[in-house]
This record gives C-alpha cells, sequence and structure tokens, in this order.
C-alpha cells in the first residue's frame, strides 16, 4: 500500500458510484518504478466490467446527469477542483511513487488537475449554439449536445493532466464518462474519482475500471455503447483503437506522441533558450508525448550550443522519485529496454554528454545527448520516449523546416530567433499542433488547444476547442411562416 494511506481501495473500480472488485476478483500489481517494488494490487478489469461501466454511464445520462443544467455541472467540477487544490501535496506524492516523477514535476501536474477542473468548471454554461439566416418564414439554430458515454483511455506519463484534460471536458459538456487507465499507474486516476464523489458528482458519471489494454482497454475501444473514444498513448495502440471503434462508427481523438523539434536559428537567445531545450527533453525522464527529441541548431551556434547543453546534462542528478532530483526512472524495466535499445543503435553517433543514474534498484536510463545526428538517422526518426535528445546542425531556414517537417510525427514545435519575420513564416511552414516562439511548452497550458497531425494523431483537447471535440452539433430548423 503506498504512503499516504488511501481513503479508497486501490484493488477496486468504480462503477456507477459503487467500489467493487474487477468480475472474478483477478488483480494486477502496481510497482513502484523507483524501488521495483509492488506498490498496491489494482483491479483487472475486463469486458464484463466495461459494460457495467458504460450500463451505469447510460444511466447517468439518463438521470439526473444527463438533466443537470450546464451551470450546475460546472459548479461540481469547480468543486472538485478545489478538493484537488486541497490535497496538492498527497496527489503528488501519489503520482510520484505511481510513476516515478520527481515530486516536484508531480505536483506541477496535480496544480494543472486543478486548472483542468477550475477551466472547465467555468467553461460548461459558456459553450453556445448559433442563430442561422435562413429562407423566410424559418427559424434555425444550432444546439451543442453531450455525445453521450464517453470512453478515456489513457497511458502512464502524465495520468493527473490527461484526466484533467479528457475527463474535465467531457464532464462539462455533459457526458458520462468511462476511464481506464494504464496498468502501470492508476492510483492518481482512482484518487481523482474519489475526489469527484466527494464533490457531489453524480453516481455512473465517471467510472474508473482499471485493467490491461488488451483485455479493459480493448473492450472499452470496440464497446457499442460508447459515442466517443479519447486515446493518448502509442501510434499502434492508437490506430487499434481507431478501427475498434470505427467499426461502430464512433469518432474518435488521438493523442500519440511526436518527434518534436525546436530551432535555434543564428541571433537565438541562448540563455533565454537552454533551460527549455534541456527541460523539454528530460522532464519526466523523457516520456513526455511533446518531448523535444530533436534540437535543430544553426551551424555558426553548433558548437556553444553543443558546449551549453552537455554542461547541463552532465550535471543531471537522476534518482528516485520522492528524492526529488531531476530526472526519475524510467516508468518500467521494459520502457529501460527500448532505451538502451535505442542508445544500442547510437553507437555509431558522438555523445556530446551523458548523466550518471544511480545503480538499481529502479529503472533508469542515463540522459544522453548526442550531437551531429544526420536527419535520416532513426535516432532523428523515432519516438524514444525517455531522456534522449539529438543535435542536428542546418545551414538554411529552408533546410531547417525540411528536417523539421522530415518526420512521421506533428505535435509540438518550437523556434528560437529574434526575427519578428522569421517566426511568422515558420509558425505557418512548420507541420504541428502546436508552434512556440521563443518559448516552448511540453505538454503545457491548460487553455491552448493540442493535438497533432500525421501519426501525431487527430482531434484536440485543452483550452475551450476541447469542447467542441467532447460535443456534437444539431440543426434545428423550424418554419413558422
Ligand atoms: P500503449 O499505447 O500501449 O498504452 C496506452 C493505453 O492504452 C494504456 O491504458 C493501455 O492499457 C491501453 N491499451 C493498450 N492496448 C490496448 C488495446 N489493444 N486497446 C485499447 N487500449 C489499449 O502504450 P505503452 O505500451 O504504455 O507504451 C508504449 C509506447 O507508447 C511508449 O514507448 C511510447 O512511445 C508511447 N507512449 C506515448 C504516450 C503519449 O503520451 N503519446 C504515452 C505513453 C506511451
Amino acid at each position: 500500500m503506498p504512503d499516504p494511506e488511501l481513503p479508497f481501495d486501490p484493488s477496486l473500480a468504480l462503477i456507477g458510484g459503487a467500489w467493487r472488485p474487477a468480475e472474478g476478483g483477478a488483480t494486477l500489481a502496481l510497482l513502484d518504478p523507483s524501488q521495483g517494488t509492488e506498490l498496491a494490487r489494482i483491479a483487472r478489469g475486463g469486458a464484463p466490467d466495461i459494460d457495467a461501466a458504460v450500463s451505469a454511464a447510460r444511466a447517468a445520462r439518463a438521470g439526473d446527469w444527463g438533466r443537470m443544467p450546464a451551470a450546475e455541472r460546472g459548479r461540481i467540477l469547480t468543486r472538485i477542483g478545489a478538493l484537488v487544490r486541497e490535497r496538492l501535496d498527497w496527489l503528488a506524492e501519489l503520482e510520484a511513487r505511481d510513476v516515478g516523477k520527481p515530486l516536484t514535476q508531480a505536483r506541477n501536474d496535480a496544480v494543472a488537475l486543478a486548472r483542468y477542473c477550475e477551466f472547465y468548471g467555468g467553461a460548461a454554461d459558456k459553450v453556445h449554439g448559433q442563430t442561422i439566416p435562413y429562407l423566410e418564414g424559418y427559424t434555425v439554430y444550432t444546439l451543442r449536445e453531450a455525445h453521450g458515454v464517453t470512453g478515456h483511455i489513457i497511458p502512464w506519463n502524465y495520468p493527473m493532466q490527461i484526466i484533467g484534460r479528457s475527463i474535465g471536458a467531457a464532464l462539462a459538456m455533459g457526458n458520462a464518462c468511462v476511464l481506464k487507465p494504464a496498468e502501470e499507474a492508476c492510483l492518481t486516476a482512482l484518487a481523482f474519482a474519489w475526489l469527484a464523489e466527494q464533490a457531489g458528482l453524480p453516481q455512473g458519471a465517471l467510472n474508473v475500471v482499471p485493467g490491461l489494454g488488451a483485455e479493459a482497454g480493448a473492450a472499452l475501444a470496440g464497446h457499442p455503447g460508447i459515442q466517443h473514444v479519447s486515446f493518448t498513448g502509442s501510434v499502434a495502440t492508437g490506430s487499434a483503437v481507431q478501427v475498434a471503434a470505427g467499426r461502430n462508427v464512433v469518432p474518435v481523438t488521438l493523442e500519440l506522441g511526436g518527434k518534436s523539434p525546436q530551432l535555434v536559428f543564428e541571433d537565438a537567445d541562448l540563455d533565454a533558450a537552454l533551460p527549455f531545450l534541456i527541460n523539454a527533453g528530460t522532464q519526466n525522464a523523457g516520456q513526455t508525448c511533446s518531448a523535444s527529441s530533436r534540437i535543430l541548431v544553426h551551424h555558426s551556434r553548433h558548437a556553444e550550443l553543443r558546449e551549453c547543453m552537455a554542461e547541463r546534462y552532465s550535471a543531471l542528478r537522476v534518482g528516485p522519485a520522492m528524492e526529488d532530483l531531476d530526472v526519475g526512472p524510467m516508468i518500467s524495466a521494459r520502457q529501460q529496454g527500448i532505451v538502451a535499445g535505442f542508445l544500442e543503435k547510437a553507437a555509431d553517433l558522438t555523445i556530446a554528454a551523458q548523466a550518471k543514474v544511480p545503480e538499481g534498484p529502479g529503472h533508469y536510463a542515463p540522459p544522453t545527448l548526442l550531437d551531429a545526428v544526420p536527419p535520416d538517422h532513426p535516432l532523428a526518426q523515432q519516438e524514444i520516449f525517455g531522456p534522449v535528445q539529438v543535435i542536428i546542425p542546418f545551414g538554411t531556414e529552408e533546410e531547417a523546416v525540411r528536417i523539421a517537417n522530415g518526420t512521421d510525427y506533428g505535435l509540438v514545435a518550437g523556434i528560437w530567433t529574434r526575427d519578428g519575420a522569421r517566426q511568422m513564416r515558420l509558425a505557418r511552414a512548420l507541420h504541428s499542433g502546436q508552434v512556440y516562439i521563443n518559448n516552448y511548452g511540453a505538454g503545457g497550458g491548460v487553455e491552448l488547444p493540442f493535438g497533432g497531425i500525421g501519426k501525431s494523431g487527430h482531434g484536440r483537447e485543452k483550452g475551450f476547442e476541447a469542447l467542441y471535440g467532447f460535443s456534437t452539433l444539431k440543426t434545428v430548423a423550424a418554419f413558422h411562416g
């Protein structure tokens, strides 16, 4: 059992307001990535549990929750946000132990969760339809309506932030949600559901069924009783989720990661850029969908940038989450193995710097900065999902754009230049869901619409835009003569 004590039993699922074991009582071990030891047992939900959760969600839609005025939904979300704020340290500690992320980073995620609840709480009654000029004798207007039951399949890297952005927006629009957290990390999903209960969220409006992807996840993605799926995770799984939902002709939002570049031009303010360059690659040990894993630099600043980054890399402190250093462990031995496999493929590359890692227990990967990496090298093309960044020099703006756009992904990009015209040109030229100019927000910004193009996915979450994704539009045409 994690410390501090939990007010709920983590081996249970929450379905229709009842905390109950998965059918058959099956459980899974949840591991502490910093220690490699068992943290808790969680429910191993399967298709029958997902069935029950979808039924409970439908009942909530047909009952109090579905009839509740938007302003009241907003008040409940705001109350959840207030309860999250009262327990930031508790949530941060749960997330740190469960995900292995340093305590300060986990606390930032808890603050972001509170902000999502506040933002979507305030927005719930501000989504309006339109009146549309039409033929003589008609009044035409549009209604924004909830999809109904929404499925949410989330990964282990930022549980609190992803719950905030997807469950927050879905509840604001009046959907009833079924959440399948990742089997590697799900304590804060359960804690959030418990807080939502305390805040007065009606039974069945949020159901949480932990379990394996191939069991609970697949059952949710393909369930005929849901009307929308929000998925964050790998390309392969996202594509399978889209196929499963497609059989029921259900819309899907996919957020699948990337190989996000930051472009450093000859006139860049390197002192300002450095913390962003490093943080965007090492935050959460690089296990961030919007991690900036490619640093493109103009030849004239290449040597200077390499030296400054290398100095900071060598000083990175890596260790257990609760020691609150710069970088924690990988989520699992599997993820550690994936990073090690990529580093083996880097044998032909120049290591500019590598931080030291503690000997076990815990699954650590050494933060590694690779220099002068050819743009078509696998380490410059594939998502590593570990603390590895590559430096790629370029000569001209056109070449920089070509390299930046030269992967299958398009999630986030950063531009470092003082030249205003170049900023505007590149903001348009870069294939990316978000572009940051003289800053870089790895996933940051509750208010900012977020999502990708290409293999980074489709659909937008976060900001006001998400409210449109979590609702559908009905056109009403009335003839009155
Ligand atoms: P994954 O995509 O397999 O898992 C994400 C979620 O999907 C989890 O809740 C999982 O249980 C569920 N899932 C798995 N198989 C499913 C299926 N068939 N149907 C429905 N749901 C299913 O990711 P992973 O295995 O945890 O990590 C593998 C790779 O994915 C990582 O190395 C990384 O590159 C990438 N990843 C990306 C993100 C991101 O934020 N974009 C997050 C986590 C992992």
